[in-house]
């Protein structure tokens, strides 16, 4: 007998019968841990409609109010870290470790949240014109829909629900169905701060429940997290529909290592970017450019601290590298390391026979090195999202770049050295939204904003920080006069700002 997981609508749980449902695993057993309802078109209607119930209240609810929910629930998140990240490590796989971790990163969103006072500050022009005053304001889209991946179940919902629902607007979430847990526990501990019922609601389900939201009338945006090809699907459809989209896709993420760099420091980052969350992370370093002449000496530190990672079940002690989501997904990123041998890169570290600490029947794949990939390879072209780590060589550093611009994806990039010339170079030079300098996983802080570039993400504004304020609101300007007894009558002339 599995626990059944529904949705979340009107601030409970809902009530009815799916007609489908999916299964969610814990990937470190591989035995089926619960059943998700998948929601069909009328259940995401009574979602919708729950979202616009609560919007003309919500959107007239004090910023003062607002912010004081934000604190609320801070204070909860804060207070329930530990129960959340077991919940994401318990379908998702990743040690408890790291999903505290992505617990930490989501409540910095939390945080930015709470400031919203001043930050939806408008401007304002006293006398424009004579005894004219010009101001601007920002007002809520209105229902949103927030549609998120697998990999992040904590962390991609709570880049979007604070500022969206800070801002005024009222949300229908749509997690992975992979893991949905953790977005009911969030929507649970929203209702216990306070947000009033139909704020936040929660469909879960897959390509229904998606094409429900794109398609409604009566949602106005749509922020969406996932691979590139249905990033580029949502944006299409969504916009089509006329909606404003941000739909975030894949990477391919570099990591270039300059000839000066102190490669202990590198070698570190690499392994602890390329393995982490088993390289279920978008930001995840997959191809390490080792400038000559390192090469040789970086790809030996590499292998040396790959052969010490302990993967096992996220809840045992000293597990650094969980399993993979799901067997399909196991199965998938193995045929990359099948790919990679039959397409001639050197396999150093085959993570196919690494030892794992836990039950056999877990979704598990090691670590795995490959050397001497070249472009035209699928280990290089493809987004492989699992424990693949390939190192390619350039000749100068003008070769890595160019590797770095020629790629579709434009997510993450970073680069090792001690030249601040270089590194400063880089930074101009590279086309990709995210670049870290010594730091490989560069993922902004809340206050700053997260996207990437080319196929990384459609749209025009990236997630969460000032960007995520300028998503859920639209600008009006007021222009106004209050007319004194010196008012001079008709003119037909266009106002002039005199
Ligand atoms: P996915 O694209 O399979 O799924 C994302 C969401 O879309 C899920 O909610 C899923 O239910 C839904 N979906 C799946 N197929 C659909 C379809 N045919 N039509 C409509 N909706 C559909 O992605 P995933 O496997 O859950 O997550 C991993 C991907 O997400 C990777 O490509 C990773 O790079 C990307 N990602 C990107 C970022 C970023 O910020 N750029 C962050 C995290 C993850």
């Amino acid at each position: 007998m599995t626990g059944r997981i529904s949705h979340w609508i009107d601030g409970k749980p809902w009530a009815g019968v799916a007609e489908r449902t999916g299964d969610v695993f814990d990937p470190a057993t591989g035995q089926v841990a619960a059943r998700v309802d998948f929601a069909s078109r009328s259940e995401v209607d009574e979602a919708v409609a729950a979202a616009e119930r609560a919007l003309p209240a919500w959107r007239n609810t004090s910023l003062a109010a607002r912010s004081r929910v934000m604190f609320a629930f801070r204070e909860l998140i804060g207070r329930h870290r530990d129960e959340l990240a077991a919940i994401v490590t318990a379908e998702h796989g990743k040690v408890l470790d790291d999903a505290a971790g992505e617990v930490g990163r989501a409540i910095e969103n939390v945080e930015f949240a709470c400031g919203i006072p001043a930050l939806l500050k408008g401007g304002f022009s006293e006398n424009a014109s004579t005894r004219v005053d010009v101001y601007s304001m920002r007002q809520p889209l209105g229902v949103v829909g927030v549609i998120s991946p697998f990999n992040f179940p904590a962390m991609v919902p709570l880049w979007f629900v604070p500022n969206a629902i800070a801002c005024g607007n009222t949300v229908v979430l749509k997690p992975s169905e992979k893991d949905p847990s953790a977005s009911n526990f969030i929507a649970e501990l929203f209702a216990r701060a306070g947000l009033p019922d139909g704020v936040l609601n929660v469909v879960h389900g897959d390509k229904v429940a998606v094409d429900g939201l794109l398609e409604h009338p009566s949602v106005r945006g749509i922020s969406f997290v996932g691979s590139t090809p249905i990033a580029r699907y949502v944006y299409e459809t969504g916009t089509r529909h006329g909606k404003r989209v941000q739909a975030l896709g894949g990477a391919k993420n570099h990591m270039v290592v300059l000839p000066d760099a102190d490669l202990d420091l590198a070698a570190d980052a690499a392994v602890s970017a390329g393995f982490g969350s088993a390289g279920e992370r978008c930001m995840a370093v997959s191809v390490v450019v080792a400038v000559d002449p390192v090469g040789d000496e970086l790809v030996a530190k590499i292998r040396e601290r790959i052969a010490n990672l302990r993967v096992g079940d996220g809840r045992r002690k000293g597990a650094e590298m969980g399993p993979l989501v799901t067997a399909a997904h196991r199965d998938k990123v193995t045929s990359y390391v099948d790919a990679g041998v039959s397409e001639g890169a050197t396999l150093v570290v085959d993570g196919r026979g690494h030892e794992i600490d836990g039950d056999d029947a877990g979704f598990w794949l090691g670590p795995t090195l490959f050397d001497h990939v070249s472009p035209e390879m699928s280990v290089y072209t493809d987004e492989i999202f699992g424990p693949v780590l390939s190192v390619a060589r350039a000749s100068t550093y003008e070769d890595a770049v160019g590797l770095i611009n020629d790629n579709p994806y434009g997510n993450g990039t970073a680069i090792f050295t001690n030249d601040g010339g270089a590194a400063r170079r880089f930074q101009n030079e590279v086309e990709v939204g995210m670049v870290g300098v010594n730091v490989p996983i560069p993922v902004p802080v809340g206050y700053y904003s997260f996207g990437g570039w080319k196929s990384s993400l459609f749209g025009d504004t990236h997630a969460y920080g000032p960007d995520g304020l300028h998503f859920f609101t639209r600008t009006k300007v007021v222009t106004s006069r209050w007319l004194d007894p010196s008012h001079g009558g008709i003119n037909l002339g266009f106002p002039r700002n005199d």
